[in-house]
């Protein structure tokens, strides 16, 4: 079955909802599809823990949107395209009391104000928070209003190709995940919002199974670059055995990390900000003392404590309650009574599908949330940016795609894309000499852990890009061992191991030529900032040929010049 509509919308996470309602409010005349992979409110912006910034001084009375633009072009060692990172902030108090009059339910202060608390990098307490499940009620809340205004909703179909003609968009072709229809989505208009790729790093991610980088990795294999797509953020705290999060808002209450002699190691490394740096230092300093022999030992690997026993049952309770059910059920302890064993884990994709604001290169195509890069984040993300990056880019992109849309000649997606995805996944279930999927997996996200992590040297680089590039020479001969056409996971598994290994080829050959080191981005051989050389951003495109060619782009400065950071 085809379809014809006026926006498509790829991810219905925060970004994508945020978008498909900003669009009907635009014009409520647009025809709104919005295509999943996983129902809505299953996408990973649900696990979002700590909260969404906004410069409302309800807390610090003298909080302003500037402090906020100057912590973020800061927190993103000065990467950050400052012009974007203006208008993220300046729209962050819009943003966040429209989702307040939309019904979210924020938690309060006794004066009946938005609550905020203390997050990671910034020097106001400005983050706006639900318990710890912001993104779930957000992302709630979004959706009621979608329903409500009649966005079209296609849940479990499965992105297979970004579709144009000449730089003109067509569309998508997507996959019916429940009977393998393979269905063109003619649009005048497409938002890819397809969340991130840190799921690359397997079992040390704390991203949901299906952040694997599907829109990214359609977007570059249409022609579309890739910006930055070294900077990947590892979060403090993943629990010990899983890499599921304990977000930072833990450490916003008051909790603090401590090493096996029970010192508070961060003291050595961030005296002022403790254990409240920004995550890539937090993230380091956690990684060194690993690495110095400092940490705890146990079968599932070294690791650290987190301690919140001092905040009382309370505190944890109401404040933090999911963090506790996690680790109750993920480590088997109460951190009422217990520290929290946990380690740095891949948290956060920078890096994405270039974008100036939310367009894309191609006409008529968008980006938005974590599968872009706008860029706001630079190097590294501050905590609570990312909910407010896909709440206000989303709201501009659905706004300008819906006024776009009218202006733009329907041009439908061809035949031949159609059969074109029919051949490749029949080629999976033909091939004689196979590969394995599950085991094809494990060693990505070894190659990447190990290579390409948190500490990074040429060698290891060469090596993570020796291993991908054999991984990927691999994957031609994959084997797809299901042929059923109900729910057939092993298909999906295998399309998104093929966006994550193209995703992951670009992630180490960028670390490797980026030869210094800038917020997440940390090269033991090249320990320095160097602007003279490396202030720009990275940008990977495919050539014809299907290899990765680097080239970069200036990066967008504005009030704020270049200076050394430091917490
Ligand atoms: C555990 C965790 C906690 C976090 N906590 C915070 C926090 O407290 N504050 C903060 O600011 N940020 C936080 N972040 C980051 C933030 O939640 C995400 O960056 C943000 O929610 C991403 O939203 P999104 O709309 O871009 O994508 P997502 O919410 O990831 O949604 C992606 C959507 O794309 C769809 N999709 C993907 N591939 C395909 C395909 N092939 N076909 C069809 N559909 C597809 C999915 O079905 C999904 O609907 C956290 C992240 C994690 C992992």
């Amino acid at each position: 079955m085809d379809h014809t509509f006026d926006l498509v919308i790829v991810g219905a996470g925060g970004g994508g909802l945020m978008a498909a309602l900003e669009a009907l409010r635009t014009n409520p005349q647009t025809s709104v599809a919005v295509i999943s992979k996983v129902y809505p409110t299953r996408s990973h912006t649900s696990a979002a823990q700590g909260g969404v910034n906004a410069a409302l001084a309800n807390k610090d009375k003298d909080d302003t949107v500037e402090l906020h633009v100057f912590d973020t072009i800061k927190g993103g060692d000065y990467l950050a395209d400052q012009d974007a990172v203006e208008y993220l902030c300046s729209q962050a108090p819009l943003v966040v009391r429209e989702l307040e009059n939309l019904g979210a339910p924020f938690s309060r202060f006794p004066d009946g104000t938005i609550a905020q608390r203390p997050f990671g990098g910034t020097v106001k307490d400005r983050c706006c928070y639900c318990a710890d499940k912001t993104g779930h009620t957000l992302l709630h809340t979004l959706f009621e209003q979608c329903l409500r205004r009649g966005v079209k909703f296609f849940n479990e179909y499965f992105l297979l190709s970004l579709e144009h003609d000449d730089g003109e968009c067509q569309g998508v072709v997507a996959i019916n995940m429940r009977s393998s229809a393979i269905e063109a989505f003619s649009a005048r208009t497409v938002i890819l919002a397809t969340g991130g790729h840190a799921k690359m790093y397997w079992n040390r991610s704390s991203n949901a199974a299906g952040n694997t980088g599907d829109g990214q990795a359609a977007a570059f294999r249409s022609g579309i670059s890739l910006k930055d797509m070294e900077f990947i953020q590892f979060h403090p705290t993943g629990l010990r055995k899983s890499g599921l999060l304990v977000t930072e808002a833990a450490r916003g209450e008051g909790g603090y990390l401590l090493n096996r002699h029970g010192e508070r190691f961060m003291a050595r490394y961030a005296p002022q900000k403790m254990e409240l740096g920004p995550r890539d230092l937090v993230a380091r300093s956690m990684e060194t003392e690993i690495l110095e022999g400092n940490g705890f030992t146990s079968a599932a690997g070294s690791y650290l404590e987190l301690d919140l026993r001092h905040l009382g049952a309370g505190t944890i309770k109401k404040k933090l309650p999911q963090i506790r059910e996690l680790s109750m059920n993920f480590e088997g302890i109460d951190p009422i009574e217990e520290p929290i064993p946990v380690r740095p884990t891949a948290h956060y994709s920078m890096g994405g599908i270039d974008v100036n604001m939310a367009q894309t290169a191609l006409c008529g195509i968008y980006a938005i949330g974590e599968c872009a890069c706008v860029s706001v984040h630079g190097a590294n993300r501050l905590g609570g940016n990312s909910l407010l990056d896909i709440l206000v880019f989303g709201k501009l992109a659905g706004r300008e795609a819906a006024l776009e849309a009218p202006r733009r000649a329907s041009r439908p997606v061809s035949p031949h894309a159609l059969k074109n995805a029919a051949a490749e996944i029949k080629s999976y279930i033909s091939h004689k000499r196979y590969e394995r999927y599950g085991i094809m997996r494990e060693e990505m996200g070894k190659a990447m852990a190990d290579n390409a992590g948190i500490y990074r040297t040429e060698v290891k680089l060469r090596q993570a890009v020796e291993d991908i590039s054999t991984l990927r020479d691999r994957f031609r001969h994959i084997r797809l061992f299901d042929t059923g056409t109900v729910y057939n996971t092993n298909l999906f598994q295998i399309l998104e191991l093929k966006n994550m290994l193209d995703l992951a080829l670009c992630v180490s050959m960028t670390s490797l030529e980026r030869q210094e080191s800038r917020g997440a981005h940390y090269r033991d051989d090249f320990p320095r900032r160097n602007d003279n050389a490396w202030h720009k951003h990275s940008l990977c495109t495919q050539s014809s040929d299907g290899d990765v060619k680097l080239c970069s782009t200036a990066v967008t400065m504005g009030k704020y010049g270049l200076e050394a950071r430091s917490y």
